[in-house]
């Protein structure tokens, strides 16, 4: 539940000034003495530019560089306010409903919003304990067609026009179950294989679909399959063998894909994908804004 409404944002973020402020902090915030000559005096800000000085040797700070503010002419306002309406819509921000908003082109809008998904940092750490594996095919031009259908004398699971994605999900008895996810060049059992070693420990218990690519996983995973459009399940292992988890993350990035974005070039799918898994992961939290921004401090 969302508790960072529009009020405290504007409270907290009335100019430019607030901002690079909140920009400096994040990066700056552990800084005790001066790089340059050591002074522990607090720097001052330089009004007239995106700047911060040390008193004694007038070494210069400016914030924004590096981040994806860097050499921005739109001011940070219309940035972090972009942020924010990222961080509330539920489904994502199109560049459209961003353009309309700011007053913004359509290319600018395009642009911070790419930007804005270059920010998000996503906790990648290896998983453990009982994982759902499952993948999913994102994107392709012919959007009339049946989102599932296969393409006539493709082999396995291949989609003509459409990207592969590969989702890992850490089930938590609590319910804030963790994502990973990552766009693949295909589906083959050595490419998905060595995600799963390189992102599971061994040992955890792996949930899987029938998908002959995950057979082999068994000898160092306990692997419960789950056979799709049968009903029956195979258990190897005491949990519950189902991948629901992540068949709801694929449906709402699809969903959104289709419905906001539209189209989705195969060049930035991943920076979609690690959009979805970031608003996956923080989906309880009460101030996604705040996950979002401080993303500028790693
Ligand atoms: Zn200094």
């Amino acid at each position: 539940m969302n508790k960072y409404t529009i009020k405290k944002f504007q409270e907290e973020y009335p100019d430019d000034d607030a901002c690079l402020d909140k920009i400096y902090k994040l990066i700056y915030g552990n800084m005790t003495e001066c790089p340059k000559c050591g002074s522990i005096k607090e720097f001052i800000r330089i009004k007239t530019r995106r700047c911060y000085q040390c008193r004694a040797c007038y070494h210069q700070i400016y914030p924004t560089a590096g981040t994806v503010f860097h050499r921005t002419t739109t001011p940070l306002t219309y940035w972090f306010f972009a942020i924010f309406l990222f961080t509330v819509s539920k489904n994502g921000l199109s560049a459209c409903e961003l353009q309309r908003h700011l007053g913004v082109t359509y290319k600018t809008a395009f642009r911070m919003l790419k930007q804005i998904r270059m920010l998000i940092s996503n906790d990648e750490s290896i998983m453990k304990g009982v994982i759902e594996l499952d993948e999913a095919y994102i994107g392709g031009k012919n959007k009339n067609r049946h989102k599932d259908k296969k393409v006539k004398n493709a082999q396995g699971r291949a989609y003509k026009d459409k990207s592969p994605v590969f989702g890992i999900l850490e089930r938590s008895e609590g319910g804030s179950s963790r994502v990973i996810a990552y766009t693949l060049r295909d589906v083959k059992a050595q490419t998905l294989q060595s995600v799963v070693y390189e992102k599971v420990a061994p040992g955890s218990a792996i949930m899987t679909d029938e998908w002959n690519a995950y057979t082999g996983l068994n000898k160092d995973y306990e692997h419960g399959i789950c056979f799709h459009g049968r009903g029956n399940y195979v258990s190897g292992v005491n949990s519950e063998i189902y991948t629901n988890g992540l068949e709801n993350f694929w449906s709402t990035v699809k969903r959104s894909i289709n419905g906001s974005y539209v189209r989705v070039s195969p060049k930035y799918l991943q920076l979609y994908i690690n959009e979805f898994v970031f608003r996956y992961n923080n989906r309880k939290s009460a101030e996604m804004f705040n996950d979002l921004i401080n993303c500028l401090a790693f």
